[in-house]
C-alpha cells in the first residue's frame, strides 16, 4: 500500500558531557539492527578501556589537520581542553542510501554545521535528571581529572541553552525508559509523510476498489479475497 523512501534516518545526539549519550547510543546498537553509530576521530587521549577505531580513531593534532584540508570530515569542532573532535565523512552516505539510520554523537557545533546541510536531520537533546546528578555522573564516571570535569561541567550548562536547536528532548533518569524513549522518537520518524515515496493499490486491492465504486449497494456487498 505504501513505499517508503528507501533512506535510512540522519540522527544527531547532543547533551552535556556525562548525561549517558554514550551509554544510551551502546544500548540503542543493542536493540537494532538498522543503525549504525559513527566513529568520530579525535585528538583526546583514549581512556582506560578505550580502544582505537571502536569508540574514535585516536589521532594527532597534525593528523586531524590533514583530514580538515584533505576534506574527509564532515563536520568537526574543537571541545574540551583544546581537543578536535570530528565525523569523518566515510561510510554515513553509503549507509543511509542503504537504508540505515546513522547516529552521530557530536555535540552542539557540530550539530549545527549538520543542521546546515541536511535538513531532514532529526536532533535529540539528552538530558541529565539534574545538574547535580549530572555533577555525581561526571564523577562516578571516573574518567577526567578534577579540573576537566569543572571544565565539562560548565560547558554543559552553555549547551543546554541550545536546546532549542533541537527537535526532542529526553531526560536520562531511568536509562530503560530513556532508551525507549529514543526509540520511539526514531519510531515516529520512521512513519512521517515525508519519508513515503509512493502510495498505491496492489492488484488485490484495486479488483476490491472496481467493485465497490461499481456496486449498486456499498454495504450490502460481500467482499470476496481468496
Ligand atoms: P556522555 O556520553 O553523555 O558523556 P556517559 O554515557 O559516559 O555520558 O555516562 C556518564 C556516566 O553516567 C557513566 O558512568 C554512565 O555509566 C552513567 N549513566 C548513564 N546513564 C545513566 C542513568 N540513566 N542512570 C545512572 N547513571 C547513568
Ligand atoms: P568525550 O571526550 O566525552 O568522548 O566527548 C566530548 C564531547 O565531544 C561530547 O559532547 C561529544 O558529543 C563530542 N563529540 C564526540 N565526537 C564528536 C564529533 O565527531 N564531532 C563533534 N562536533 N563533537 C563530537
Amino acid at each position: 500500500m505504501i513505499k517508503n523512501k528507501n533512506k535510512g534516518i540522519f540522527i544527531v545526539i547532543s547533551g552535556p558531557s556525562g548525561a549517558g549519550k554514550g551509554t544510551i547510543c551502546k544500548e540503542l546498537m543493542k536493540v537494532s539492527n538498522n543503525l549504525w553509530l559513527s566513529v568520530s576521530m579525535t585528538t583526546r587521549e583514549p581512556r582506560v578501556g578505550e580502544t582505537n577505531g571502536v569508540e574514535y580513531f585516536f589521532v594527532s593534532k597534525e593528523e586531524f589537520r590533514k583530514n580538515i584540508e584533505d576534506g574527509n570530515l564532515l563536520e568537526y569542532a574543537v571541545i574540551h581542553s583544546g581537543h578536535y573532535y570530528g565525523t569523518p565523512k566515510a561510510s554515513i552516505n553509503k549507509y543511509l542510501n542503504e537504508g540505515i539510520d546513522v547516529i552521530l554523537e557530536i555535540d552542539i557545533n557540530g550539530a549545527l554545521q549538520i543542521k546546515e546541510n541536511n535538513k531532514e536531520a532529526l536532533f535529540i537533546f539528552i538530558l541529565p535528571p539534574s545538574m547535580k546528578e549530572l555533577k555525581n555522573r561526571l564523577i562516578t564516571r571516573g574518567t577526567e581529572s578534577e579540573d576537566k570535569i569543572i571544565e565539562r561541567f560548565k560547558r554543559g550548562y552553555q549547551e543546554i541553552n541550545e536546546i532549542t536547536k533541537y527537535n526532542y528532548v529526553v531526560v536520562n533518569d531511568d536509562l530503560d525508559k530513556a532508551v525507549d524513549k529514543v526509540k520511539a522518537i526514531i519510531m515516529a520518524e520512521r512513519c512521517r509523510v515525508d519519508r513515503i515515496e509512493e502510495v498505491f493499490l496492489n492488484s488485490q486491492e484495486e479488483v476490491i476498489h472496481e467493485e465497490l465504486i461499481s456496486n449498486k449497494s456499498f454495504y450490502n456487498q460481500d467482499i470476496i479475497i481468496d
